[in-house]
């Protein structure tokens, strides 16, 4: 088993290749808390979720940081327009995101650290400091301190850049500041009358970092100078990443990440997502829809993350149809092994190519319609009653196993009470042959969402909506 995976830093698929395995070192960049995430968000922490639980099912022990960016020109403003404190206003969308995360089955990161921790902000003025003692920084007429790109040689490489375009000749105005060069980038900036209440005391006045060193910062904080992998979306790239690089290894004179993977955009029904074309999503909307975390995720997750994801309602009614071959399929699985032994030997439940899938640079396409064949041919030997209950347990232990990285298996909701006392009413009545009664408790019970079914062995409750 070897493991490639593309980085974005060479162009090439490379031989994954930790520093000190089994561990692995996973950095990937979080939510902006201004706002609620959007699908194109998801889209990425999926990915990333399909990679850490791909490597852990390699005998990896991955180590993740996921950061919230809770200062920033965005959060700021978003809290003045809302006229709360800023850690009030970023703190509802932090809540929203933990929630949301657990909805489309995502592990939680080890570590969730927020841009404004004490330690956080300490360690940004650190780095602050080295890059200023090796006049790889210098403080600006508008007294905030930038970052001289012309003193890190390899700038532009992650993004394959024409620095060219970015060194112009002599000084230049922008944003109304006197930079050196056009491409440098902000990494404390000085307070002013807008950011209110917001500021840090540092060697160099009160301010608050730039987006870029926040993450340089949390990364070195958390898991030391060089990590394994470091994700985000193909939009991080530039300057983002790119500035977290030059950060870094500014500081330190040595490689700051080994691989780096990005994930592609996501667009919906063939058009760029925009609140102004009416096509913006976060994922309430969505639930809001009708639609399940398990669909959603689903519909997120099958796109090779390379590729851009064309996301249609379309889609998600494919999603639904996918799931439900997988639970009906299941389900006959289940009802056909019972109790049995699984059987060892039996060749389909050995198969390892779903997971040498993943192993290509996460083929995920690939690894589903390995599932998807699996399910085809057995759902045939089923149909022809030639599949013994011991393969059918072997193929139950097998999907075990594709969804510890897959996570798309049917939760079984447990019945609310107020359900369970229903069905209990409803009992009684049936025994009394009281049919109508009956029937009202029913249409009561089909109210609260779920149905009720009378079989051999009494009734069935199942929530209408697939979960
Ligand atoms: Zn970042």
């Amino acid at each position: 088993m070897s493991i490639a995976f593309y980085n974005t830093y060479s162009r090439k698929l490379e031989q994954f290749q930790p520093i000190d395995p089994p561990k692995v070192k996973l950095y990937t960049c979080g939510p902006t808390v201004y706002s609620f995430a959007h699908i194109g968000n998801f889209r990425t922490y999926i990915f990333e979720d399909l990679l850490q639980r791909h490597l852990e099912t390699r005998g990896y022990e991955v180590e993740r940081v996921l950061n919230l960016t809770d200062v920033d020109d965005k959060t700021i403003k978003g809290s003045h327009n809302a006229g709360m404190p800023l850690p009030e206003f970023t703190q509802q969308f932090k809540d929203a995101f933990f929630e949301d995360i657990k909805t489309l089955r995502i592990k939680p990161a080890q570590y969730f650290p927020a841009a404004t921790d004490a330690e956080n902000i300490a360690k940004m003025i650190e780095m602050i400091r080295i890059l200023m003692e090796k006049d790889i920084a210098y403080l600006a007429e508008d007294q905030s301190i930038y970052f001289r790109i012309n003193r890190f040689p390899n700038y532009g490489k992650l993004a394959h850049l024409d620095l060219d375009e970015l060194r112009p000749s002599g000084r230049v105005r922008n944003d109304n500041y006197e930079k050196e060069n056009i491409g440098d980038f902000a990494l404390w900036k000085a307070w002013d009358e807008e950011d209110g209440s917001v500021g840090w005391d540092s060697p160099w006045g009160k301010g608050r970092p730039g987006w870029h060193i926040e993450c340089s910062a949390m990364a070195a904080r958390i898991l030391g100078p060089q990590i394994d992998i470091h994700c985000g979306g193909v939009d991080n790239i530039f300057p983002h990443h790119e500035a977290e690089i030059a950060q870094s290894e500014g500081c330190t004179g040595h490689q700051f990440v080994r691989y780096w993977l990005h994930s592609e955009h996501l667009i919906v029904e063939g058009q760029k997502m925009s609140k102004s074309l009416g096509n913006f999503f976060t994922l309430r909307d969505l639930l809001n829809k009708g639609y399940t975390g398990r669909e959603i995720r689903y519909a997120l997750l099958r796109v090779n993350y390379r590729l851009p994801l064309n996301f249609t309602f379309d889609g998600l009614a494919e999603a639904r149809q996918s799931l439900l071959r997988i639970d009906e399929w299941r389900q006959r699985l289940a009802d056909l092994a019972h109790d049995a032994t699984p059987d060892q030997e039996y060749a389909p439940a050995k198969s390892d190519a779903f997971f040498a899938a993943l192993d290509d640079n996460l083929n995920i396409s690939a690894a589903l319609a390995e599932l998807f064949d699996q399910i085809r041919a057995t759902n045939k030997q089923m149909d022809q009653e030639a599949l013994k209950p011991a393969q059918a347990a072997a193929l139950l232990k097998w999907w075990d196993g594709l969804n510890n990285v897959l996570q798309l298996q049917k939760s079984e909701e447990p019945i609310p009470a107020k359900v369970q006392e229903l069905l209990a009413k409803r009992a009684a009545a049936r025994t009394n042959k009281l049919w109508s009664e009956s029937d009202a408790i029913r249409a009561e019970i089909e109210q609260l969402g779920w149905t009720v079914k009378d079989t051999k062995e009494g009734q069935k409750a199942a929530p209408v909506k697939v979960h």
